[in-house]
């Protein structure tokens, strides 16, 4: 292979060049504090709001509802601990889903240690949560409901606007954890009639450690972060001034780009999966066909679950980079992924699957590339497992 093929644009993506470009100057002359009252002070708030105006334009959204915080963690942490500590009153029941990323899914946990009930939907046996089993999980106290708009794991993409209709219909609120949904498929929190989204920079050709929550004009939080004041005193902290330009930035390419960008990568991913299919005999897409993200994939291997990694390592060695779940899962690497098992993949089905990630940098040439080893990697595993 002649260079090294990067298909994990789920768990990041590489920084664009432009976005690059456009946060140089606030990483070295242009230093000041957007907080001060000076000119450098000034330059620093003049570009900080410029970002929020691109960042707004994006989801359909007004700059005050757009919050910068330091990832999509935070944005998810600030939705659902912000939500439950505002008022006085204690927290009350939560319904999220089974298939959350853990900065959700953990979040909710610790909700749950502090006294907060919590419903955890299971999606269908296309990764799908269907609207029936959040009418039937809802509880009278039930003020908040958390759904994410596209899985990290599967790509699949959630009905996020029927799912708020319902939430709403029963006086709840609605968040979504759109980190993986933004810039690929349309974000429109107007149309989706959601409360409050989350996203991260670095899911967009942007830099890490930057992201943001839209909180809907009207909604009440209470800050997890004290001190300063800044970002309307929800979340302290002096601006990543770079880190925020960049993704303002990002959401504006995003917003003029993304709609071609997804068109070639459907292409790109659906001869992707089409050429697995064909060529290894014992590949299985997980997820539903259609309702993913353009550009994501993720595969089973009929009884060589437990080689998962061993293939991703193999890919690797060949000049792919592909994933084993999410990215967390280096930390994990072995155990079930949960979302499958939710999904009702059995658990060694679940220990085994494969993300491939297509993204803007992506061509038909590394796609025909990886076609080109992919199948003789199976087949080679499958031998050395029927030895066993
Ligand atoms: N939510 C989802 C769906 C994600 O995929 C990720 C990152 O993988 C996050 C949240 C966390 O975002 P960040 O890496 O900016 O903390």
């Amino acid at each position: 292979m002649a260079g090294r093929i990067y298909f994990d644009n789920a768990a990041t993506t590489p920084l664009d060049g432009r976005v690059a470009e456009a946060m140089r100057p606030y990483e070295t002359g242009t230093f000041g504090n957007p907080s001060s009252l000076h000119a450098e002070g000034r330059l620093a708030r003049r570009a900080v709001d410029e970002a929020r105006r691109f960042v707004a334009r994006l989801i359909n959204a007004l700059p005050e509802e757009v919050l910068f915080t330091g990832s999509g963690t935070e944005a998810d942490n600030l939705a659902l601990r912000g939500f439950e500590r505002r008022g006085a009153q204690p927290p009350g029941p939560i319904v999220t889903t089974a298939i959350e990323h853990p900065a959700v899914l953990e979040t909710c946990r610790h909700l749950q240690s502090r006294g907060a009930e919590v419903a955890y939907l299971r999606p269908n046996a296309d990764g799908i949560i269907d609207s029936e089993s959040l009418r039937q999980a809802l509880r009278p106290a039930t003020r908040l409901v958390s759904v994410m708009a596209a899985n990290n794991v599967t790509g699949v993409v959630q009905p996020v606007a029927e799912l708020a209709a319902i939430a709403h219909g029963h006086g709840s609120l609605f968040h979504t954890d759109a980190v993986q949904a933004l810039g690929r498929i349309p974000v429109d929190v107007e149309a989706w009639g959601v409360d409050l989204l989350s996203l991260s920079a670095h899911k967009i050709y942007g830099p890490k450690g930057v992201g943001a929550l839209y909180v809907r004009k009207g909604v009440s939080l209470a800050p997890i972060l004290f001190g300063g004041g800044q970002e309307r005193s929800l979340r302290s902290a002096t601006e990543n001034v770079a880190g925020i330009v960049g993704l303002g930035r990002a959401a504006d390419i995003a917003r003029l780009e993304a709609a071609e960008d997804a068109c070639r990568l459907v292409s790109l991913r659906d001869r992707l999966i089409d050429g697995v299919l064909n060529d290894v005999p014992n590949a299985y897409l997980i997820g539903h066909r259609f309702l993913r993200l353009p550009g994501h994939v993720c595969l089973g291997l009929a009884g060589q679950e437990g080689e998962a990694i061993r293939l991703l390592l193999a890919l690797d060695e060949a000049g792919v980079a592909v994933s084993s779940g999410s990215a967390c899962s280096s930390n994990h690497a072995g155990e079930p992924s949960s979302v499958l098992t939710a999904m009702g993949l059995d658990p060694l089905r679940a220990r085994g699957s494969l993300r491939i990630s297509l993204g803007r940098f992506n061509s038909e040439d590394e796609v025909r590339q990886f076609l080109g080893v992919f199948p003789a990697l199976c087949a080679s595993l499958r031998r050395a497992t029927s030895r066993k």
